[in-house]
C-alpha cells in the first residue's frame, strides 16, 4: 500500500480523497493555488505545497509543478480527482517517468476514451449499440450534410475531445447544419485545442444512464450498478440518482452486460463509467467512457456501501477486487444535489463572494461532501460546485421527502446558490413520478 499520496485537485473532491486516505492510514500532500491558500483541504492534509497563481493553467493544470511537488514530498502516488488533469494522459505518463503511481487507468485507455469519436468506433466494432452517426470525425460541410441526410434530422454536432456538456450543437435542418458546422469546429478548437467534430442523430427526450465499472490490474472487471443523470441543464448534470428510476429489470441487466463488454473490450483498469442514452422505447446507445471518479459517485456509495475512492487507491496499489461480491446488492435509493454558486434567477450566472454564514443539514440518511464553511470566500477562478447534498432513503419516495427536508435546512448566506432550484424540481409531480428525461428542466420548469 502507498505511504503518501499527493492530491492534484481542490474543493470538495480534494477533501473527499483526503478522507479516504486517512481511513486507509495513508499520508496526504495537498497542492493549492494562491487563490486557495485558506482552503480547508490544506488544513486537513499532512503537508501542502503552493503550485502557482490562481489561473488553472498556471497551477492545477501545471503538470511540471504537480510532479515536482510529489517528488520533493516523497509521495508514492498521485490522485487526480475529477476535472483538471484527471483525463490528461500526460499526467499518467509523467507519473511513470518519475516513479509515481497514477491512481487511474493507463495513458492509452485515457487517450482512447478522450477521443470520443474514436471510442465510439471501437465500441461499434465490439457490437455495442451506438447512436447512428458519422463513425469518426467529419472534415467538411459536404460530408456533414451527406451524413445528416442519411441519418435524418435533427442531428447533433459534437466535439471529439469535448467534455463537461460543452461543445455540442443541435441542428434541426440543413440550414442549421450549414451555419453551425464551421462554428462548432472553431469552438471545439478554441475550447479543447483540437477542432475535430463528429455527427450523431439527436435522440429526442433521452435519459442519461451510466454504469460504474471497477477493474483491477489482473483482468477482473465488475459493475456496481447504474446512476440516472437525466436532470440536466445545457447538457450538464444537476441531480443524480441511484438506482435509475422506471427501468425494467431486463433493460438494466442488458445495459449492464454491454457496459461490462465495453470495459472488457478495451482491457479497462481501475474505476470508470460507461455512459449510455436510453430512448423512449428503452433502446440504448453508448455515448462515452469517463476514466475518472465521477462527481456523482456518492449515490453509488450510498446504495452499495462501497467507498469508491478507497477502491481506486487499492487497485492502483496492486490489490485485486476479489472482495467485491459478483452481484452487488443495491440497498434503497440515493440522490445527489449539486449545490452550485450560481444564481438560478439570473440565468445561472456564477456567483462568487463571501459566505457569511452557512448551516449544513444532517440527520438520518444525509451526507454532505463540501469544502465550504462560514466566512469562506468563494473564488471566481474555479468551477461553481460548493457542495454535494447526498440523500439516502429506503425508497425513492422517502429519499425525496428527506431531500426536501434537508434542502429546507440548508442555509448558505452571502451568495446565491442552486438550493431553491432543487426545491422546485422536487415539487414537480412529474419528477416524483420518475418520468424524467434530459429535457425535464426546460419542459417542466421552463428554464
Ligand atoms: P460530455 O462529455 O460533454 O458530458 P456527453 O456525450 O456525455 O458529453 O453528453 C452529455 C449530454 O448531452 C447527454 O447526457 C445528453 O443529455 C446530451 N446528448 C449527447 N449526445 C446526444 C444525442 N445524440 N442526442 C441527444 N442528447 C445528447
Amino acid at each position: 500500500m502507498f505511504k503518501r499520496i499527493l492530491i492534484a485537485n481542490r474543493g470538495e473532491i480534494a477533501v473527499r480523497i483526503i478522507r479516504a486516505c486517512r481511513e486507509l492510514g495513508i499520508e496526504c500532500v495537498s497542492v493549492y493555488s494562491t487563490a486557495d491558500k485558506d482552503s480547508i483541504h490544506i488544513n486537513l492534509s499532512d503537508r501542502s505545497i503552493c503550485i502557482g497563481p490562481p489561473p488553472s493553467n498556471k497551477s492545477y493544470l501545471n503538470i511540471n509543478n504537480i510532479i515536482s511537488a510529489a517528488v520533493v514530498t516523497k509521495c508514492d502516488a498521485i490522485h487526480p480527482g475529477y476535472g483538471f488533469l484527471a483525463e490528461n494522459p500526460k499526467l499518467e505518463e509523467s507519473c511513470n517517468e518519475n516513479d509515481l503511481t497514477f491512481i487511474g487507468p493507463p495513458a492509452d485507455i485515457i487517450s482512447l476514451a478522450g477521443n470520443k469519436s474514436k471510442a465510439i468506433k471501437v465500441m461499434k466494432a465490439h457490437k455495442i449499440p451506438v447512436i447512428p452517426g458519422s463513425e469518426g470525425n467529419i472534415e467538411s460541410i459536404n460530408d456533414a450534410l451527406r451524413f445528416a441526410k442519411k441519418i435524418g434530422y435533427p442531428v447533433i454536432i459534437k466535439a471529439s475531445f469535448g467534455g463537461g456538456g460543452k461543445g455540442m450543437r443541435i441542428c434541426k435542418n440543413k440550414k442549421d447544419l450549414r451555419s453551425s458546422f464551421p462554428l462548432a469546429k472553431s469552438e471545439s478548437k478554441s475550447s479543447f485545442g483540437i477542432g475535430e467534430v463528429y455527427l450523431e442523430k439527436y435522440i429526442s427526450k433521452p435519459r442519461h444512464i451510466e454504469f460504474q465499472i471497477i477493474a483491477d490490474n489482473f483482468g477482473n472487471i465488475t459493475c456496481v450498478g447504474e446512476r440516472e443523470c437525466s436532470i440536466q441543464r445545457r447538457h450538464q448534470k444537476l441531480l443524480e440518482e441511484a438506482p435509475a428510476t422506471n427501468l425494467s429489470v431486463k433493460t438494466r441487466k442488458t445495459m449492464q452486460e454491454f457496459a461490462l463488454r465495453a470495459a472488457r473490450s478495451i482491457n479497462y483498469k481501475n474505476l470508470g463509467t460507461i455512459e449510455f442514452l436510453l430512448d423512449e422505447n428503452e433502446k440504448f446507445y453508448f455515448i462515452e467512457i469517463n476514466t475518472r471518479i465521477q462527481v456523482e459517485h456518492p449515490v453509488t456509495e450510498m446504495v452499495t456501501g462501497l467507498d469508491l475512492i478507497k477502491e481506486q487507491i487499492n487497485i492502483a496499489s496492486g490489490k485485486n477486487i476479489a472482495h467485491l461480491p459478483k452481484n452487488i446488492k443495491v440497498n434503497g435509493h440515493a440522490m445527489e444535489f449539486r449545490i452550485n454558486a450560481e444564481d438560478p434567477d439570473n440565468n445561472f450566472s456564477p456567483n462568487s463572494g463571501k459566505i457569511i454564514n452557512c448551516f449544513l443539514p444532517g440527520g438520518p440518511g444525509i451526507r454532505i461532501d463540501t469544502y465550504i464553511h462560514s466566512n469562506y470566500s468563494i473564488s471566481p477562478f474555479y468551477d461553481s460546485l460548493l457542495a454535494k447534498l447526498v440523500v439516502w432513503g429506503n425508497t425513492r419516495q422517502e429519499a425525496i421527502s428527506r431531500s426536501i427536508r434537508a434542502l429546507n435546512e440548508f442555509k448558505i448566506d452571502g451568495i446565491k446558490t442552486t438550493i431553491p432550484f432543487h426545491k422546485k424540481i422536487l415539487n414537480s409531480d412529474l419528477y416524483k413520478s420518475g418520468n424524467i428525461h434530459t429535457h425535464f428542466i426546460e419542459e417542466e420548469l421552463g428554464i
